[in-house]
């Protein structure tokens, strides 16, 4: 797998294993592209080997920062 590259999107799940986040594909999201996941897809979490099925809902964008793509925060509370 590549490496992320800070400032650019991803498709994002969590893993209904470990929760934790993980890339769809290798390949960042261009910015400001309408992406949409037509179909459910069964992933493998790289991070503990749960294998599920997604679905398109559950597939997200998310930016990679520093800061990683669980941020919390931003000054709202
Ligand atoms: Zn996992």
């Amino acid at each position: 797998m590549k490496a992320k590259e800070f400032g650019k999107s991803y498709l994002v799940v969590f893993c209904k294993g470990c929760k934790a986040g993980f890339r769809v594909q290798d390949e960042p999201v261009p910015e400001g592209a309408n992406v949409q996941v037509a179909a459910a897809q069964t992933l493998t979490c790289p991070g503990c080997g749960h294998k599920a099925q997604y679905q398109p809902p559950e597939i997200r964008v998310a930016k990679y920062q520093k800061e990683g793509p669980g941020k919390r925060g931003g000054g709202a509370s």
